[in-house]
C-alpha cells in the first residue's frame, strides 16, 4: 500500500486510498512527528509513502528507514493534488488561481497542466491563531472558528460608507475602509471575544482575498479556488473569502478535502 504525507509548518496531513478507491484522510500536529511514526508502525502494509512539505526534514529523520521514501517538492505536491480533486468534483478551468492557506499563504496560477507560484503573504492560518491568542487568549483553532460564527465585525470595523456619511461613496459603501478602524476614532469599550475574532477572521480572510483578486486580475483569471487547512469547518472565513471574492467580481470555488491537496499530490507522485 502507498501513502502521502505532507508535513506543514503546523498540521501534518496523510492521504491513502482504500480498498473501494476512496480517500482516506487523517491528520496529526506537525509538533509530533513521533504521533506519525506511531501510526505507520500500525499500518504494516505500508511499502510506498510519498512525502511533501516544509517539515519533510524532519519527517524524514523519524521514519526515513522504514519504507520506500518519495520526495515531492511542495508546490508541485499541492498542485497535483488539487487538480485531481478539481478533476473529481467536475471542475476543468482553462485558468485559475489557487491560493493555499496554511500557517502562511501560497498563491499559484494554474493553466492546463503548468502551473506557477505567483506570490503569497505571512497573512495566513498562524497569523488566524496568533493574533486571536494576542488579543482574546484562546488558542484552540476549533474554538476560534466556533466563537468567530458567533461574532460581529460591526463595531470595531470601519467601513466606507462609515467615513462617508450621508455621501455617496466612491467604492462600494460595504467595503471594508480600515480593519479594526472603528476602535482608534470611537469611545474605548471592551469588546466580546467572539467579535475580536470575528474581526481578525476579517482582516485575514480580506488580506489573502485582496492579494488573491489582484494576481487574478494580472492573469486574467476569472476562479479562485480557496484551500488550505485554515478553511476546514470554518464557515465564517470562508463566507467572508466568498463574499469578498463576489463583490471584487471573481469567482471563489471551494472543493472538498481542500487541506489534504499536498498530501494527495505526494501520494499520486509515487
Ligand atoms: P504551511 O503549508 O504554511 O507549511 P500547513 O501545511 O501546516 O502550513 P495547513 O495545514 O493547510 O497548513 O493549515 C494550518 C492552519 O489550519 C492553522 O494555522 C490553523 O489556522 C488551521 N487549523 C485547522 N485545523 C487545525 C488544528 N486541528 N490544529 C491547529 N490548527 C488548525
Ligand atoms: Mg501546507
Amino acid at each position: 500500500k502507498a501513502i502521502g504525507i505532507d508535513a506543514g509548518g503546523t498540521l501534518t496531513k496523510i492521504a491513502y486510498l482504500d480498498e473501494h478507491n476512496e480517500l482516506i484522510l487523517t491528520t496529526f500536529p506537525s509538533n509530533d512527528l513521533l504521533a506519525v511514526k506511531n501510526w505507520i508502525i500500525n499500518h504494516p502494509d505500508i511499502e510506498d509513502i510519498g512525502v511533501t512539505g516544509g517539515r519533510t526534514e524532519q519527517l524524514l529523520d523519524v521514519i526515513k528507514t522504514m519504507k520506500s521514501i518519495h520526495y515531492i517538492v511542495e508546490f508541485e505536491a499541492t498542485l497535483k493534488g488539487v487538480r485531481f480533486l478539481l478533476h473529481k468534483e467536475g471542475y476543468f478551468f482553462e485558468r485559475s488561481m489557487i491560493t493555499n492557506i496554511g500557517t502562511g499563504t501560497s498563491i499559484h496560477y494554474m493553466e492546463g497542466n503548468t502551473n506557477i507560484r505567483v506570490g503569497g503573504t505571512g497573512v495566513g492560518g498562524g497569523t488566524l491563531i496568533g493574533l486571536s491568542a494576542l488579543t482574546t487568549g484562546i488558542t484552540d483553532y476549533n474554538e476560534i472558528r466556533e466563537m468567530a460564527s458567533k461574532g460581529n465585525r460591526e463595531d470595531i470595523d470601519l467601513l466606507v460608507r462609515d467615513i462617508y456619511q450621508g455621501m455617496d461613496t466612491p467604492i462600494d459603501g460595504h467595503l471594508t475602509a480600515s480593519n479594526f478602524g472603528k476602535v482608534g476614532i470611537t469611545e474605548f469599550v471592551k469588546h466580546p471575544a467572539e467579535d475580536i475574532i470575528a474581526t481578525v477572521q476579517g482582516l485575514v480572510g480580506e488580506v489573502i482575498t485582496t492579494l488573491s483578486i489582484q494576481y487574478a486580475e494580472e492573469k486574467n483569471a476569472q476562479h479562485i479556488v480557496y484551500i488550505g487547512s485554515t478553511l476546514s469547518n470554518n464557515d465564517h472565513l470562508t463566507r467572508v473569502i466568498a463574499n469578498y471574492t463576489r463583490t471584487k467580481k471573481h469567482t471563489p470555488i471551494f472543493i472538498n478535502d481542500h487541506g489534504f491537496s499536498g498530501a494527495v499530490g505526494a501520494l499520486l507522485n509515487i
